[in-house]
């Protein structure tokens, strides 16, 4: 069959919209037609090539659609379950997979920066050859072929634009309160930037119950949105002085808590001197695998447990259907995370504007 997809030829190009086309699904997987499917931040990093991928490829990895056809071995009632995609397809059976540690799987390692599907091949054609697909899922198109594990289903009445936050930005910063820190009601928490992961981090420290939540950012609007999401206080990194606000906020002694969502030298450094002897400190932002920080080593005394983290170790069949639960009974806000939504001719557009940061999330729907 054949069908649209965003492509990117080389980095710095703009994508274009090309015909591709799909054999048929393979054993284990599912076809998805597309509903939804948002650019993220780690898109623009292929696009701007500090992530470097084979070209040409077919990103967009944080999306949400409708099981159009399955693979051989997939119960076939599944055809037309609404679906949030998954971009950490895992073995099972690996030391890392038995571990738990689904992020880690040995066969996810080796075939990610190949860029091909979990069978180890590129799905994609168009007139030009073959077409790579970022994170197993190539989401700016109007299918996408995943592995079975990978589409999970979530409740029917769960918007499919909204449903698709969940899938990259959403889970990161929420899973990193909730499946990866240790906070507690009446803890503090300060997060770092004010993206949609450090959004979904500041409201999961919210519904975790922290009293104090400060949320640090160097833009005024995505401070207000922080507030919006439950922040107790903001710190604007333009104006204030952040360590002397935090130990003013939280009586001199740091946060018991600090989630780092902004991927830049300065917050990372920030991090650890905000952090209260004997907090914990979760970086989810990245910088080039080759650049160094600086810390003074003052900042990383005093039994403070420092973590990176990818994904919010995330469980995606357990997590996906709970946060559309939350979000459908009115505890989980996502509406105010989507700045516009676009048709895939317009994603450029999109690129554009969350590279500017005019954009939280710009969303590509489909028909
Ligand atoms: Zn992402
Ligand atoms: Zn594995």
């Amino acid at each position: 069959m054949a069908f649209r997809a965003a492509v990117l030829a080389a980095p710095h190009e703009k994508l274009t919209i090309e015909s591709v086309e799909i054999e048929e699904v393979p054993p284990g997987s599912v076809l998805v037609r597309m509903g939804a499917a948002a650019i993220c931040h780690t898109d623009l990093e292929v696009i701007n090539g500090q992530l470097r991928y084979p070209m040409p490829i077919t990103l967009g990895h944080e999306a949400a659609g409708t099981i159009a056809e399955v693979g051989t071995g997939v119960d076939p009632s599944r055809v037309g379950e609404k679906v949030v995609l998954s971009w950490n397809p895992h073995c099972g059976t690996c030391p890392a997979c038995e571990r738990g540690e689904a992020i880690l799987c040995d066969r996810y390692l080796e075939l990610g920066p190949k860029a091909v599907d979990f069978t180890g091949h590129t799905r994609l054609r168009s007139a030009s050859g073959d077409i790579h697909s970022m994170f197993f899922t190539a989401a700016f198109a109007e299918y996408a072929v995943v592995t079975a594990g990978c589409a999970v289903t979530v409740p029917a009445e769960m918007p499919l634009d909204r449903a698709c936050l969940l899938g990259c930005g959403v889970v990161t910063g929420h899973g990193a309160v909730t499946n990866v820190s240790t906070i507690r009601p009446g803890d503090s928490a300060l997060v770092l930037g004010c993206g949609a992961v450090g959004l979904a981090a500041v409201q999961a420290a919210r519904l975790a119950g922290a009293t104090t939540v400060i949320a640090v950012d160097r833009d005024a609007p995505r401070l207000q949105l922080a507030t919006g999401f439950g922040a107790t206080h903001t710190v604007d990194a333009r104006r204030d002085d952040e360590l002397a606000a935090t130990r003013e906020i939280t009586g001199g002694r740091g946060v018991d808590c600090v989630i780092e969502a902004a991927g830049s030298e300065s917050a990372f450094r920030l991090s650890v001197e905000v952090c209260r002897a004997g907090g914990e400190v979760i970086w989810l932002g990245k910088l080039g695998v080759d650049d160094a920080v600086t810390f003074r080593w003052g900042a990383l005394m005093q039994e403070k447990r420092i973590r990176r983290n990818s994904y919010g170790n995330a469980r995606p069949s357990r997590d996906f259907p709970d946060l559309c639960r939350q979000y459908l009974d009115g505890r989980l806000l996502l509406d105010p995370l989507i700045t516009a939504r676009i048709p895939l001719e317009r994603i450029n557009e999109g690129v554009d504007a969350l590279r500017e940061k005019r954009a939280i999330r710009t969303v590509v729907v489909f028909d």
